[in-house]
Protein backbone atom coordinates (compact mmCIF):
# COMPACT_ATOMS: atom_id res chain seq x y z
CA UNK A 1 0.00 0.00 0.00
CA UNK A 2 1.34 3.56 -0.95
CA UNK A 3 -0.35 6.55 0.79
CA UNK A 4 0.43 10.18 0.04
CA UNK A 5 1.04 9.73 -3.19
CA UNK A 6 -0.61 13.00 -4.47
CA UNK A 7 -3.92 14.92 -4.01
CA UNK A 8 -4.16 14.77 -8.39
CA UNK A 9 -5.23 11.17 -8.66
CA UNK A 10 -3.61 11.11 -12.48
CA UNK A 11 0.15 12.59 -10.55
CA UNK A 12 -0.93 9.65 -8.14
CA UNK A 13 -1.59 7.03 -10.47
CA UNK A 14 1.59 8.15 -12.25
CA UNK A 15 3.83 8.02 -8.92
CA UNK A 16 2.31 4.43 -8.06
CA UNK A 17 3.36 3.57 -11.73
CA UNK A 18 7.19 4.81 -11.07
CA UNK A 19 6.61 2.76 -7.76
CA UNK A 20 5.49 -0.38 -9.34
CA UNK A 21 8.28 0.04 -12.51
CA UNK A 22 10.92 -0.05 -9.95
CA UNK A 23 9.63 -3.26 -8.15
CA UNK A 24 9.36 -5.17 -11.64
CA UNK A 25 13.04 -3.85 -11.80
CA UNK A 26 14.53 -5.37 -8.66
CA UNK A 27 12.19 -8.64 -9.16
CA UNK A 28 13.49 -8.75 -12.78
CA UNK A 29 16.93 -8.83 -10.96
CA UNK A 30 18.25 -12.63 -11.59
CA UNK A 31 18.94 -14.85 -8.60
CA UNK A 32 21.04 -17.48 -7.82
CA UNK A 33 19.78 -20.76 -6.36
CA UNK A 34 22.24 -23.26 -6.08
CA UNK A 35 24.34 -21.98 -8.15
CA UNK A 36 21.99 -21.14 -10.97
CA UNK A 37 20.67 -18.12 -12.18
CA UNK A 38 16.82 -17.53 -12.05
CA UNK A 39 15.20 -15.09 -13.51
CA UNK A 40 11.53 -14.26 -12.50
CA UNK A 41 8.90 -11.83 -13.68
CA UNK A 42 6.14 -9.94 -11.82
CA UNK A 43 2.60 -9.06 -13.10
CA UNK A 44 0.95 -6.07 -10.83
CA UNK A 45 -2.38 -4.76 -10.50
CA UNK A 46 -2.91 -1.24 -9.22
CA UNK A 47 -6.21 -0.29 -7.70
CA UNK A 48 -6.12 3.73 -6.57
CA UNK A 49 -8.01 4.19 -3.11
CA UNK A 50 -9.35 7.39 -1.44
CA UNK A 51 -10.71 7.73 2.28
CA UNK A 52 -14.16 6.11 1.37
CA UNK A 53 -12.70 3.34 -0.15
CA UNK A 54 -13.56 -0.57 0.53
CA UNK A 55 -10.43 -2.95 1.61
CA UNK A 56 -12.48 -5.88 0.18
CA UNK A 57 -13.23 -3.75 -2.79
CA UNK A 58 -9.71 -2.52 -3.64
CA UNK A 59 -8.61 -6.08 -3.51
CA UNK A 60 -10.73 -7.58 -5.73
CA UNK A 61 -10.10 -4.77 -8.04
CA UNK A 62 -6.20 -5.26 -7.78
CA UNK A 63 -6.69 -8.54 -8.41
CA UNK A 64 -8.56 -8.03 -11.82
CA UNK A 65 -5.93 -5.53 -12.80
CA UNK A 66 -3.39 -8.22 -12.05
CA UNK A 67 -5.18 -10.70 -14.21
CA UNK A 68 -5.10 -7.83 -16.96
CA UNK A 69 -1.33 -7.43 -16.92
CA UNK A 70 -1.07 -11.31 -16.93
CA UNK A 71 -3.37 -11.47 -19.94
CA UNK A 72 -1.19 -8.32 -21.70
CA UNK A 73 1.86 -10.76 -21.72
CA UNK A 74 3.04 -10.80 -18.02
CA UNK A 75 6.19 -8.63 -16.52
CA UNK A 76 3.53 -5.59 -16.60
CA UNK A 77 1.25 -3.26 -14.59
CA UNK A 78 -2.17 -2.21 -15.12
CA UNK A 79 -4.95 -0.26 -13.42
CA UNK A 80 -7.92 -1.36 -13.13
CA UNK A 81 -9.72 2.00 -13.64
CA UNK A 82 -9.49 2.07 -17.53
CA UNK A 83 -9.37 6.06 -17.59
CA UNK A 84 -6.67 5.73 -14.93
CA UNK A 85 -4.75 3.00 -17.27
CA UNK A 86 -5.78 5.71 -20.69
CA UNK A 87 -4.02 8.81 -18.70
CA UNK A 88 -1.18 6.64 -18.25
CA UNK A 89 -0.48 5.43 -21.36
CA UNK A 90 -0.97 9.07 -22.38
CA UNK A 91 1.40 10.39 -20.30
CA UNK A 92 4.01 7.65 -21.59
CA UNK A 93 3.50 8.81 -25.27
CA UNK A 94 4.01 12.24 -24.47
CA UNK A 95 7.16 11.09 -22.57
CA UNK A 96 8.53 9.40 -25.66
CA UNK A 97 7.76 12.14 -28.02
CA UNK A 98 9.57 14.25 -25.64
CA UNK A 99 12.42 11.65 -25.55
CA UNK A 100 12.09 11.56 -29.55
CA UNK A 101 12.28 15.33 -30.24
CA UNK A 102 15.18 15.85 -28.49
CA UNK A 103 17.04 12.75 -29.78
CA UNK A 104 15.88 13.83 -33.47
CA UNK A 105 16.07 17.44 -32.85
CA UNK A 106 12.36 18.35 -33.53
CA UNK A 107 12.55 21.18 -31.13
CA UNK A 108 12.46 24.03 -32.66
CA UNK A 109 12.15 27.84 -31.52
CA UNK A 110 9.80 30.27 -33.01
CA UNK A 111 9.58 33.59 -32.47
CA UNK A 112 7.18 36.36 -31.24
CA UNK A 113 8.15 40.24 -31.31
CA UNK A 114 7.63 42.56 -29.22
CA UNK A 115 6.94 46.10 -29.67
CA UNK A 116 6.48 50.26 -28.62
CA UNK A 117 4.12 51.79 -28.97
CA UNK A 118 5.16 53.26 -31.96
CA UNK A 119 4.83 49.60 -33.50
CA UNK A 120 8.59 49.46 -33.45
CA UNK A 121 9.77 46.23 -32.56
CA UNK A 122 12.35 46.22 -29.00
CA UNK A 123 12.41 42.34 -28.79
CA UNK A 124 10.86 38.48 -29.28
CA UNK A 125 9.73 36.23 -26.96
CA UNK A 126 10.91 32.80 -27.82
CA UNK A 127 8.36 30.18 -27.72
CA UNK A 128 9.41 26.49 -27.94
CA UNK A 129 7.31 24.40 -30.64
CA UNK A 130 7.83 20.44 -31.66
CA UNK A 131 7.83 19.58 -35.37
CA UNK A 132 6.03 16.26 -35.36
CA UNK A 133 6.57 14.71 -38.84
CA UNK A 134 2.95 13.36 -38.78
CA UNK A 135 1.07 16.18 -36.52
CA UNK A 136 2.95 19.41 -37.34
CA UNK A 137 3.78 21.83 -34.56
CA UNK A 138 2.49 20.46 -31.10
CA UNK A 139 2.00 22.97 -28.80
CA UNK A 140 3.94 23.48 -25.81
CA UNK A 141 1.27 23.03 -23.15
CA UNK A 142 0.58 19.62 -24.61
CA UNK A 143 4.32 18.29 -23.17
CA UNK A 144 5.99 20.85 -20.87
CA UNK A 145 4.29 19.30 -17.60
CA UNK A 146 5.26 15.77 -18.64
CA UNK A 147 8.93 17.43 -19.68
CA UNK A 148 8.95 19.23 -16.23
CA UNK A 149 7.60 15.86 -14.19
CA UNK A 150 10.51 14.03 -16.07
CA UNK A 151 12.72 16.53 -15.79
CA UNK A 152 13.64 16.46 -19.17
CA UNK A 153 12.95 19.90 -19.33
CA UNK A 154 16.19 20.13 -18.09
CA UNK A 155 17.78 18.98 -21.88
CA UNK A 156 14.71 21.26 -23.51
CA UNK A 157 16.12 23.69 -21.72
CA UNK A 158 19.75 23.33 -22.88
CA UNK A 159 18.66 23.98 -26.45
CA UNK A 160 16.11 27.04 -25.64
CA UNK A 161 19.03 28.72 -23.82
CA UNK A 162 21.41 27.50 -26.78
CA UNK A 163 19.42 28.30 -29.53
CA UNK A 164 18.41 32.18 -28.31
CA UNK A 165 22.70 32.99 -27.30
CA UNK A 166 23.15 31.96 -31.46
CA UNK A 167 20.24 34.07 -32.62
CA UNK A 168 21.21 36.78 -30.54
CA UNK A 169 24.81 36.42 -31.60
CA UNK A 170 23.47 36.54 -35.57
CA UNK A 171 21.03 39.46 -35.01
CA UNK A 172 24.33 41.10 -33.50
CA UNK A 173 25.83 41.81 -36.79
CA UNK A 174 22.88 43.81 -38.35
CA UNK A 175 22.13 47.23 -36.96
CA UNK A 176 18.07 46.14 -37.78
CA UNK A 177 18.57 43.81 -35.12
CA UNK A 178 21.05 44.34 -33.14
CA UNK A 179 19.40 46.47 -29.89
CA UNK A 180 16.45 42.77 -30.48
CA UNK A 181 15.88 41.60 -26.91
CA UNK A 182 15.30 37.95 -26.84
CA UNK A 183 13.04 36.50 -23.59
CA UNK A 184 13.14 32.78 -23.05
CA UNK A 185 10.79 31.05 -20.61
CA UNK A 186 12.22 29.23 -17.68
CA UNK A 187 11.26 26.35 -16.06
CA UNK A 188 11.10 26.54 -12.14
CA UNK A 189 12.80 23.05 -12.14
CA UNK A 190 15.28 24.44 -14.50
CA UNK A 191 15.65 27.69 -12.04
CA UNK A 192 16.36 25.42 -9.31
CA UNK A 193 19.22 23.51 -10.78
CA UNK A 194 22.51 24.39 -8.62
CA UNK A 195 24.16 24.49 -12.18
CA UNK A 196 21.15 26.87 -13.85
CA UNK A 197 23.72 30.02 -13.11
CA UNK A 198 27.06 28.86 -14.36
CA UNK A 199 25.14 27.34 -17.54
CA UNK A 200 23.33 30.64 -18.17
CA UNK A 201 26.68 32.31 -17.92
CA UNK A 202 28.48 29.87 -19.55
CA UNK A 203 26.18 29.83 -22.05
CA UNK A 204 26.52 33.99 -22.91
CA UNK A 205 29.83 33.67 -22.75
CA UNK A 206 30.66 31.21 -25.00
CA UNK A 207 28.32 32.44 -27.81
CA UNK A 208 30.05 35.69 -27.16
CA UNK A 209 26.84 37.55 -26.70
CA UNK A 210 25.50 41.07 -24.82
CA UNK A 211 23.86 39.13 -21.88
CA UNK A 212 21.81 42.27 -21.46
CA UNK A 213 19.77 41.13 -24.55
CA UNK A 214 19.18 37.81 -22.90
CA UNK A 215 15.97 38.41 -21.12
CA UNK A 216 14.82 35.26 -18.74
CA UNK A 217 10.83 34.99 -17.86
CA UNK A 218 10.35 33.69 -15.04
CA UNK A 219 6.67 32.78 -12.78
CA UNK A 220 5.04 33.56 -9.59
CA UNK A 221 4.57 29.80 -8.71
CA UNK A 222 8.71 29.60 -8.61
CA UNK A 223 8.55 32.51 -5.36
CA UNK A 224 6.42 29.98 -3.07
CA UNK A 225 10.03 28.43 -1.29
CA UNK A 226 13.44 29.76 -0.74
CA UNK A 227 12.71 33.22 -1.58
CA UNK A 228 16.47 34.18 -0.24
CA UNK A 229 17.81 31.45 -2.85
CA UNK A 230 16.54 32.60 -5.93
CA UNK A 231 17.22 36.71 -4.92
CA UNK A 232 21.15 35.23 -4.73
CA UNK A 233 20.67 33.24 -7.97
CA UNK A 234 18.80 36.32 -9.84
CA UNK A 235 21.47 38.89 -8.29
CA UNK A 236 24.35 36.76 -9.80
CA UNK A 237 22.71 36.76 -13.25
CA UNK A 238 22.14 40.55 -13.01
CA UNK A 239 25.35 41.45 -12.05
CA UNK A 240 26.20 40.15 -15.67
CA UNK A 241 23.73 41.70 -17.45
CA UNK A 242 20.83 39.53 -17.69
CA UNK A 243 17.46 40.53 -17.59
CA UNK A 244 14.18 39.46 -15.99
CA UNK A 245 10.64 39.77 -16.67
CA UNK A 246 7.87 37.88 -14.48
CA UNK A 247 5.93 36.19 -16.83
CA UNK A 248 1.84 36.00 -16.84
CA UNK A 249 2.41 38.90 -13.69
CA UNK A 250 -1.55 38.63 -11.87
CA UNK A 251 -2.01 35.02 -11.98
CA UNK A 252 -0.32 34.32 -8.93
CA UNK A 253 0.53 35.46 -5.58
CA UNK A 254 1.29 38.87 -6.56
CA UNK A 255 2.63 39.29 -3.66
CA UNK A 256 4.21 42.65 -3.06
CA UNK A 257 6.70 41.41 -0.54
CA UNK A 258 8.09 39.46 -2.81
CA UNK A 259 8.27 41.74 -5.62
CA UNK A 260 9.99 44.63 -3.98
CA UNK A 261 12.66 42.34 -3.39
CA UNK A 262 13.47 40.49 -6.19
CA UNK A 263 15.93 41.67 -8.74
CA UNK A 264 13.12 42.27 -11.50
CA UNK A 265 13.21 44.53 -14.72
CA UNK A 266 9.91 43.68 -16.18
CA UNK A 267 6.33 42.71 -15.25
CA UNK A 268 4.36 41.29 -18.10
CA UNK A 269 0.80 41.48 -18.04
CA UNK A 270 -0.49 38.08 -18.35
CA UNK A 271 -3.22 38.20 -21.52
CA UNK A 272 -6.28 36.76 -19.12
CA UNK A 273 -6.70 40.54 -18.06
CA UNK A 274 -6.08 41.98 -21.40
CA UNK A 275 -8.62 39.59 -23.17
CA UNK A 276 -11.54 41.21 -22.22
CA UNK A 277 -10.26 44.97 -21.48
CA UNK A 278 -13.24 46.68 -23.29
CA UNK A 279 -15.53 45.04 -21.68
CA UNK A 280 -14.57 44.54 -18.11
CA UNK A 281 -14.11 46.60 -15.56
CA UNK A 282 -12.36 44.75 -13.13
CA UNK A 283 -9.76 43.46 -15.63
CA UNK A 284 -9.13 47.39 -16.40
CA UNK A 285 -8.64 47.93 -12.78
CA UNK A 286 -6.17 45.23 -12.55
CA UNK A 287 -4.42 46.37 -15.70
CA UNK A 288 -4.01 49.84 -14.41
CA UNK A 289 -2.87 49.06 -11.03
CA UNK A 290 -0.27 46.56 -12.50
CA UNK A 291 1.13 49.52 -14.51
CA UNK A 292 1.19 51.87 -11.41
CA UNK A 293 2.89 49.43 -9.45
CA UNK A 294 5.05 47.98 -11.90
CA UNK A 295 6.02 51.94 -12.62
CA UNK A 296 6.11 52.41 -8.86
CA UNK A 297 8.58 50.08 -8.38
CA UNK A 298 10.90 50.73 -11.73
CA UNK A 299 10.20 48.36 -13.43
CA UNK A 300 9.19 48.18 -17.03
CA UNK A 301 5.74 47.04 -18.33
CA UNK A 302 4.63 44.66 -21.29
CA UNK A 303 1.33 43.58 -22.15
CA UNK A 304 1.11 39.80 -23.56
CA UNK A 305 -2.03 39.20 -25.62
CA UNK A 306 -2.75 42.44 -27.21
CA UNK A 307 -5.34 41.20 -30.40
CA UNK A 308 -7.14 44.50 -30.89
CA UNK A 309 -6.31 47.88 -31.83
CA UNK A 310 -8.32 49.12 -28.81
CA UNK A 311 -7.05 47.03 -26.62
CA UNK A 312 -3.30 48.57 -27.22
CA UNK A 313 -5.03 52.25 -27.01
CA UNK A 314 -6.04 51.24 -23.87
CA UNK A 315 -3.01 50.22 -22.52
CA UNK A 316 -1.46 53.01 -23.58
CA UNK A 317 -3.57 55.36 -21.95
CA UNK A 318 -3.07 53.57 -19.01
CA UNK A 319 0.57 54.20 -19.39
CA UNK A 320 1.66 50.97 -21.04
CA UNK A 321 4.19 51.32 -23.64
CA UNK A 322 4.85 47.34 -24.80
CA UNK A 323 3.08 45.33 -25.89
CA UNK A 324 3.29 41.23 -27.59
CA UNK A 325 0.67 39.90 -29.10
CA UNK A 326 -1.30 38.58 -32.63
CA UNK A 327 -2.53 41.97 -33.23
CA UNK A 328 1.54 42.99 -34.48
CA UNK A 329 2.66 39.54 -34.61
CA UNK A 330 2.25 35.89 -34.63
CA UNK A 331 4.75 33.44 -33.45
CA UNK A 332 6.67 32.63 -35.94
CA UNK A 333 9.72 30.65 -37.64
CA UNK A 334 13.03 32.89 -37.53
CA UNK A 335 12.36 33.31 -41.63
CA UNK A 336 9.40 34.73 -41.14
CA UNK A 337 10.37 36.90 -38.29
CA UNK A 338 13.51 38.61 -40.12
CA UNK A 339 11.17 38.96 -43.43
CA UNK A 340 8.83 40.81 -41.27
CA UNK A 341 11.74 42.93 -39.63
CA UNK A 342 12.78 43.91 -43.04
CA UNK A 343 9.51 44.65 -44.00
CA UNK A 344 9.25 46.81 -41.08
CA UNK A 345 12.63 48.73 -41.50
P1 LIG B 1 3.61 32.21 -22.11
O1 LIG B 1 5.03 32.37 -21.76
O2 LIG B 1 2.63 32.97 -21.31
O3 LIG B 1 3.50 32.55 -23.65
C1 LIG B 1 2.49 33.26 -24.27
C2 LIG B 1 1.54 32.36 -25.00
O4 LIG B 1 0.50 33.16 -25.55
C3 LIG B 1 2.18 31.65 -26.21
O5 LIG B 1 1.54 30.38 -26.31
C4 LIG B 1 1.76 32.55 -27.37
O6 LIG B 1 1.72 31.86 -28.61
C5 LIG B 1 0.39 32.95 -26.94
N1 LIG B 1 -0.03 34.25 -27.53
C6 LIG B 1 0.76 35.25 -27.95
N2 LIG B 1 0.03 36.30 -28.40
C7 LIG B 1 -1.27 35.96 -28.23
C8 LIG B 1 -2.51 36.63 -28.52
O7 LIG B 1 -2.55 37.77 -28.99
N3 LIG B 1 -3.64 35.97 -28.19
C9 LIG B 1 -3.63 34.72 -27.64
N4 LIG B 1 -4.78 34.13 -27.36
N5 LIG B 1 -2.47 34.05 -27.36
C10 LIG B 1 -1.31 34.66 -27.67
P2 LIG B 1 2.38 29.07 -26.59
O8 LIG B 1 3.45 29.35 -27.58
O9 LIG B 1 1.41 27.98 -26.86
O10 LIG B 1 3.10 28.81 -25.20
C11 LIG B 1 2.36 28.47 -24.07
C12 LIG B 1 3.23 28.43 -22.83
O11 LIG B 1 4.19 27.39 -22.91
C13 LIG B 1 4.02 29.70 -22.59
O12 LIG B 1 3.18 30.66 -22.03
C14 LIG B 1 5.10 29.19 -21.66
O13 LIG B 1 4.61 29.14 -20.35
C15 LIG B 1 5.31 27.79 -22.15
N6 LIG B 1 6.53 27.77 -22.97
C16 LIG B 1 6.68 28.12 -24.27
N7 LIG B 1 7.96 27.96 -24.66
C17 LIG B 1 8.64 27.51 -23.57
C18 LIG B 1 10.01 27.16 -23.33
O14 LIG B 1 10.89 27.29 -24.17
N8 LIG B 1 10.33 26.72 -22.07
C19 LIG B 1 9.38 26.62 -21.08
N9 LIG B 1 9.76 26.17 -19.87
N10 LIG B 1 8.09 26.95 -21.27
C20 LIG B 1 7.72 27.38 -22.50
MG1 LIG C 1 6.39 33.76 -21.54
Amino acid sequence: MLDGLDKDPIQAASKAELACEKLLFGLNKPYVIHGKDISISASIGVSMFSENSMVSDLLQQSDIAMYQAKDSGRNAIRFFDPKMQHAINERAKTEQLIKDGLSNKLFELHYQLQVNEHGDAIGAEALLRLKHPLQGYIPPMQYIPIAEETRLILHIGNFVLETACEQLKRWETNPATNTLTIAINVSPIEFNEDSFVSNVLTATARHDINPQLLKLELTETMMVDDIEGIIAKMNLLKANGVQFSMDNFGTGYSSLQYLRQLPLNQLKIDQSFVRDLEHDEQDRSIVQTIIVMGKALGLNVIAEGVENTQQQEMLLEFGCNNYQGYLFAKPMPIEEVEEKLNRLQ
